[in-house]
C-alpha cells in the first residue's frame, strides 16, 4: 500500500513562508504526501501540487463561535481535509474525545478527508493505560474511508524521543485491530528513524511536525517513504 506523508505546520509559516517552502519541496509519485499549513496559509498553499488540509475543523455549519473555522469555509478555498484531536488541541485547548468525534463527523460530511490524531501522555504509559487510553479515543471517531488515524505518543512529540519501530507497531497493531483504516506514527519522526518506523508492517506513514518545515527534510522523508 502507498505511504502517507503528512507535514504539520502548527504555528508556523505564514503565505510568503508557505509560497518558498513550495518552491524548493519535492516528492516522489509512489507516495501520498499532504501538507497541513496555519489556516492563514491554506489560501497561498491550494495551488500546489499536494492536498492541502487544515490543522482543525469546527463541527458546526457556522454560528456564534469566535476564533473557529466550518468543513464548507475549508471546502470553499479549495481544502481536501483537516487533522482532529491533535494533542496539543486536547492539551491547551481543551479537545475532547466527544469535541474531537463531532469535529471529525462535521468534516466527513462536507467532504473533507481527516486524520484523528490518538495517543498516550507519559504518565499513561507509565501507568500501564497506553490500551485503555486509545481504546476510548479510538471508539469515539467515526468508521468512515476517507478517515485515517494517526498514533502520535504525547511523550514523543517535539521531545527527539520517538517511539521504537517495535513500541509503535504494537500500538498500531491495537489500533488497526479496533479501527480499519490506515494508521500514521507522528512523534520526532526524522530522515533518521524513518526507514525503521515506516518498515512497521501496520505503520501506513506519518505525521510529521519539526520535520516537514524545512522543504529539503520533508522532501527525504517522502523518499524514504
Ligand atoms: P514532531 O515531529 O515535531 O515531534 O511533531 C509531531 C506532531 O505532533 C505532528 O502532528
Amino acid at each position: 500500500m502507498r505511504k502517507l506523508m503528512a507535514g504539520n505546520w502548527k504555528m508556523y509559516k505564514g503565505p510568503a513562508e508557505t509560497l518558498a517552502f513550495f518552491d524548493r519541496f519535492e516528492a516522489p509519485d509512489g507516495v501520498d504526501v499532504v501538507v497541513c499549513p496555519p489556516f492563514v496559509s491554506l489560501e497561498a498553499a491550494v495551488g500546489e501540487e499536494w492536498p492541502i488540509y487544515a490543522q482543525n475543523v469546527h463541527w458546526a455549519e457556522e454560528g456564534a463561535f469566535t476564533g473557529e473555522i466550518s468543513a464548507a469555509m475549508l471546502v470553499e478555498i479549495g481544502v481536501r481535509g483537516a487533522l482532529v484531536g491533535h494533542s496539543e488541541r486536547r492539551q491547551y485547548f481543551g479537545e475532547t474525545d466527544e469535541s474531537v468525534r463531532a469535529r471529525a463527523e462535521a468534516a466527513l460530511e462536507a467532504g473533507l478527508q481527516v486524520i484523528a490524531c490518538v495517543g498516550e501522555s507519559a504518565a499513561e504509559r507509565e501507568g500501564g493505560l497506553t490500551e485503555q487510553v486509545l481504546e476510548r479515543q479510538v471508539a469515539v471517531l467515526p468508521r468512515h474511508p476517507d478517515l485515517v488515524i494517526a498514533y502520535e505518543p504525547v511523550w514523543a512529540i517535539g521531545t527527539g524521543k520517538t517511539a521504537t519501530p517495535e513500541t509503535a507497531q504494537e500500538a498500531h497493531a491495537l489500533i488497526k485491530s479496533l479501527h480499519d483504516t490506515r494508521v500514521l506514527y507522528g512523534g520526532s519522526v526524522k530522515p533518521g528513524n524513518a526507514a525503521a518506523l515506516l518498515a512497521q508492517p501496520s505503520i501506513d506513514g506519518a505525521l510529521v511536525g519539526g520535520a516537514s518545515l524545512d522543504p529539503d527534510s520533508f522532501s527525504e522523508l517522502c523518499r524514504i517513504a
